[in-house]
């Protein structure tokens, strides 16, 4: 797919809220594309660091799991080189432009225990510390609703953690993504469409342990 400069400024222009770019780094980005020497192309891997979009690139992910006869591995354990790991089931395409904006505009990228960008996993866009796991920001939290976990299905408005949910092992910052942007707090009349938001379970996609042989509709120990 070709993209030219000026599609790619207007979707970051556009979208720049969800994509968390203010105006300075808007400012440096129309910069970066506007230098004649720029690339027309952005081969991640030819960086000092190499880009992997999705889990499977980032940690393995379903290619890996279950017996792996072809022995599929992420990118970075596979070369020994660093990464920026932008991990999901699929990966959330606004997040890969997030990190091709940082590139382009030669922005540092801070990255977690698992080498992704914090920004986008674990603290807001801005670096300000968020709390960062998807059981915590969850409507359905019994700590904040007081109600019982769910039994079954369908019943909607309570914990799913009996039911294979996640959240409590996953860092991440969906609320925030998937059309979820500002809609994500328990009594907001649009839930948004991240998988919390429309009363489903967390999978924990994101995650290096992800899928790994556990169901994923039955309670979730890390640790078995
Ligand atoms: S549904 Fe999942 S994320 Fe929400 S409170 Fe229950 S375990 Fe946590
Ligand atoms: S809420 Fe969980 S399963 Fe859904 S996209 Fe985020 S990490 Fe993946």
């Amino acid at each position: 797919m070709f993209i030219t400069r000026r599609s790619f400024f207007r979707y970051c222009t556009l979208s720049a809220a969800a994509l968390g770019l203010g105006p300075t780094q808007l400012g440096l980005l129309r910069e970066a594309l506007a230098n004649p020497a720029a690339p027309s192309v952005v081969w991640l891997i030819g960086s000092a660091c190499t880009g992997c979009v999705g889990t499977c690139a980032s940690f393995g992910g379903i290619p890996a799991s279950g017996s792996n006869p072809s022995h599929c591995m992420g990118v970075q354990r596979f070369t020994g080189r660093s990464t920026i790991n932008i991990s999901g089931c699929p990966a959330n395409p606004d997040w890969v432009v997030w990190a091709i904006v940082q590139l382009l505009t030669g922005t540092p990228v801070a990255l977690d225990e698992d080498s992704r960008p914090s920004a986008l996993y674990t603290t807001s866009h801005v670096g300000a510390p968020e709390e960062p796991f998807i059981h915590n920001k969850c409507g359905r939290n019994p700590g904040v609703t007081n109600l019982a976990p769910a039994t079954s299905f369908g019943q909607n408005g309570l914990c799913l953690r009996d039911l294979g949910c996640r959240g409590p092992n996953t860092k991440s910052r969906c609320e925030a993504s998937w059309n979820g942007i500002g809609g994500h707090l328990a009594g907001q009349p649009h839930p948004g469409h991240w998988c919390i938001g429309v009363n489903a379970n967390c999978h924990g996609c994101v995650e290096k342990t992800f899928p790994g042989p556990e169901s994923f509709f039955e309670y979730y120990n890390p640790n078995p």
